[in-house]
């Protein structure tokens, strides 16, 4: 595969509409697009990106077309992927994504990509031998913590039952480091990488990890919005060659096989927003230098890999920063493409994190 040339991250903003309890509040909105542009206004300020959604944007069920379907077909062509969601927490990242899997949530991004690839894959089977796993992971404090692993979720039966998605069981794993190989490949050593065969085992699969990731702490409320959650897909394809022989056109004979290997890893991010000094402890103070810490590094590393001048000159990507860059390193960059959606509550009193957000985003482009 060939370096290509123009670095492909893209940077698109999604809108929620204002909710229940903002409307209560008696919020008015504060940010508009500008009709016809990918761009919005907030007070003095107009920022302007790859594509705008919600609130007189595109309608966001565009986002898969526009946004993601296109990586979901490069992993078809052995290329790594990467989406992120970022946002401030209440912004809209995991509806966006889709990563708490549910009934009401088919319209997500997750659930989307699981359709499209299962889709694809039914029409090439016939010629190609494709292989699924999955992972799920959450960084949390710099810890990757597995959220398929039952035994360190607490959990004493490894079976899993989802009335909808049938039943799956999860192997129990010890703890997880991020490994380098010598041709730059991530792996991440102990943690549980599944085999899945269809869309409804994938989809047990995300809804049992969105679980643990919920529950998977005692005595923090409010834990998935301090930590980076990494859905990831990796498929494995087959491909048989044939070439058509020039004495007789109807047989053709065997070239062998071609191998390819991609991954996808869809991440809803930590809540962007400061850490608040809460409690005597610290704790919570600990936490938020650690959360800004994935998402500091991250911003860094797509400023970088954004900036064609930059990249000319070599300049350094500092994806050994964080846990979040060093795990995604191989999947942001190079080949791979990337898209950040940054999510906002249009809301008045969320101006502030908006503008954080806005310009988080920007730099990204
Ligand atoms: P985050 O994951 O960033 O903390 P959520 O995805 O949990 O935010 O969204 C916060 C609230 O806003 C939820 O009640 C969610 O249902 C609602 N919400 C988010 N995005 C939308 C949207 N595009 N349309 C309608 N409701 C939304
Ligand atoms: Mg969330």
């Amino acid at each position: 595969m060939e370096q290509s040339e123009n670095c492909s991250v893209k940077v698109a903003l999604h809108i929620r509409p204002l909710i229940a309890d903002e409307r209560q509040q008696g919020c008015a909105q504060c940010v508009s697009v500008n009709p016809g542009k990918p761009q919005v206004q907030i007070g003095s300020h107009s920022f302007t990106f790859d594509h705008v959604y919600g609130n007189g944007g595109s309608p966001s069920s565009q986002m898969f077309e526009e946004c993601v379907a296109p990586l979901v077909d490069g992993l078809f062509q052995g290329y790594n992927a990467t989406v992120l969601a970022y946002g401030q927490t209440g912004s809209g990242k995991t509806y966006t994504m889709g990563t708490a899997f549910n009934d009401n949530s088919g319209i997500g991004l997750i659930p989307q990509v699981m359709n499209a690839l299962f889709n694809k894959i039914e029409t090439l089977k016939h010629q190609t031998e494709f292989q699924l796993h999955v992972s799920f992971i959450e960084i949390l404090k710099e810890e990757v913590r597995d959220l398929l692993d039952t035994v360190s979720m607490g959990k004493s039966d490894n079976s899993v039952s989802n009335g909808h998605y049938g039943k799956v069981t999860i192997p129990g794993k010890s703890p997880i480091q991020i490994r380098e190989s010598s041709s730059g490949v991530i792996t991440l050593a102990g943690s549980t990488e599944v085999s899945v065969s269809t869309l409804q085992e994938m989809a047990a699969y995300l809804y049992q990890g969105s679980l643990n990731r919920a529950t998977g702490s005692t005595n923090m409320n409010n834990q998935s919005s301090r930590s980076h959650a990494i859905f990831t897909i990796t498929l494995e394809q087959m491909r048989k060659l044939h070439s058509f022989s020039s004495s007789n056109d109807t047989s053709d004979e065997d070239m062998g096989e071609e191998y390819l290997s991609a991954k996808l890893h869809l991440v809803d991010l930590a809540g962007s927003e400061r850490a608040k000094r809460t409690g005597s402890d610290g704790l919570r103070l600990k936490e938020g230098i650690h959360i800004n810490r994935g998402l500091l590094a991250l911003g860094n590393v797509i400023s970088a890999l954004g900036d064609e001048k930059k990249r000319k000159e070599g300049v350094h990507v500092p994806y050994r920063d964080s846990k979040l860059t060093r795990l995604l390193q191989d999947s942001l960059g190079g080949n791979s493409k990337t898209v950040m959606i940054a999510c906002i509550s249009p809301a008045d009193i969320n101006n502030e994190e908006t503008l954080n957000t806005l310009k988080y985003a920007n730099r990204a482009r």
